[in-house]
């Protein structure tokens, strides 16, 4: 299985260097030969492959501009291949036409591959072994034993470099279980499963979030372009990475106990989700967390052989009496928390109740 483990790395001012001409020579080539393809298309009506492109770049652009010699090769060729695939995917997807990468762009990163041991991480000493780079002082705070096959070599808004290492490890299954689950991915709780255990929103992204609502606002009052505009700026890029983390690990944590205690997991799809959401209620924090949780209890239920239901069919989850089956249309308000069942008697969390009914569907629609 490929797995990626992203570090910090902490480049010296050399490396710094190097780096930056790295994400400039793979611009450059990028762009040439975007241009290339779309005038070969444009005058000749032919539509030259990425290996054409390649061997552009490798016979021509690198004959006439020398210093793209001076960075890794690899990184060079990735940056045509990542030019194709956008204009494949822009014929088979009808996404935008591939765009002409600006200096200014704020996702710099090039990927290099493995070769003749050309790509390390020695965890002994914190540094990562990278082509035309050498050692790179890195925070390796996971270890992993497995065949090194790429890099991605990244710098973040806020400035901060890292690297993601792809490599190919065996996986070990989590062992089977007999428990099943429905979840509720809520507002007031980000996630209350059917047995009534309830993930709150983690109270530092809240704080960080008004932390962040400040640092907006004082933007707004600094001159564009000026040196404190920059500052803050970065201020803010910082804050956006410490938001986004802090939800990663919360939810990587989340996904995880979910995912070891069951063997079946049921929740709402997302899109009918978010049709039918209760817009003044909506905060940023649930859509972005709804979306990451999902995507990670899919992939981990992928890797342990979980079975991992999204419910399609939009039923009134929350207002059915998960025992009895009575639609009680008194709960159609959203602040009525707790109700009994007129019909069976029993007694209703509102949340925990519609979770069970998650459950109860998806083992429905699958069995
Ligand atoms: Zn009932």
């Amino acid at each position: 299985m490929l797995k990626a483990y992203k570090y910090r790395i902490y480049p010296d001012s050399g490396q710094r260097i190097q780096i930056a001409k790295t994400f400039g020579c793979c611009r450059f080539v990028y762009n040439r030969t975007l241009a290339y393809k779309k005038e070969m298309y444009e005058k000749e009506k032919k539509s030259v492959s990425k290996t054409d492109c390649n061997n552009f770049c490798n016979r021509k652009l690198k004959k006439e501009y020398e210093w793209l010699k001076e960075v890794d090769k690899f990184a060079l060729t990735n940056a045509v291949y990542n030019m194709d695939s956008a204009y494949q995917k822009f014929f088979k997807e009808h996404t935008g036409y591939p765009k002409f990468k600006s200096k200014h762009d704020n996702h710099k990163s090039y990927t290099t591959n493995f070769t003749n041991g050309n790509i390390a991480v020695d965890f002994e000493n914190g540094k990562v072994k990278l082509p035309k780079l050498k050692g790179v002082k890195a925070k390796t705070h996971r270890r992993f034993d497995g065949r090194i096959k790429s890099a991605t070599v990244s710098q973040a808004p806020s400035g901060k470099y890292f690297v993601s290492i792809l490599a190919e490890i065996e996986h070990m299954e989590m062992p089977h279980t007999e428990g099943n689950t429905g979840l509720d991915l809520g507002i007031r709780d980000l996630c209350i499963t059917s047995s009534g255990e309830k993930f709150g929103n983690p109270k530092t992204i809240k704080k960080y979030e008004r932390k962040l609502a400040r640092l907006q606002r004082q933007l707004a009052h600094k001159e564009k372009g000026s040196r404190n505009y920059c500052r803050q700026k970065k201020k803010l890029a910082l804050c956006h990475e410490k938001i986004a983390n802090a939800r990663k690990d919360y939810l990587h944590k989340v996904s995880h106990k979910i995912i070891s205690e069951n063997q079946v997991i049921v929740s709402e799809n997302l899109q009918i989700k978010n049709m039918i959401k209760n817009h003044h209620l909506a905060g940023s924090i649930s859509d972005v967390s709804w979306y990451e949780l999902t995507r990670q209890l899919g992939y981990k239920a992928a890797w342990n052989g979980r079975k991992y239901i999204k419910i399609d069919t939009f039923y009134a989850s929350s207002q059915i009496c998960s025992g009895c089956g009575y639609q009680n249309a008194g709960t159609k308000d959203l602040s009525v928390r707790e109700w009994i069942c007129p019909v069976c008697g029993e007694k209703h969390d509102r949340d925990i109740n519609a979770a069970k009914n998650i459950l109860a569907e998806g083992l429905r629609q699958t069995a």
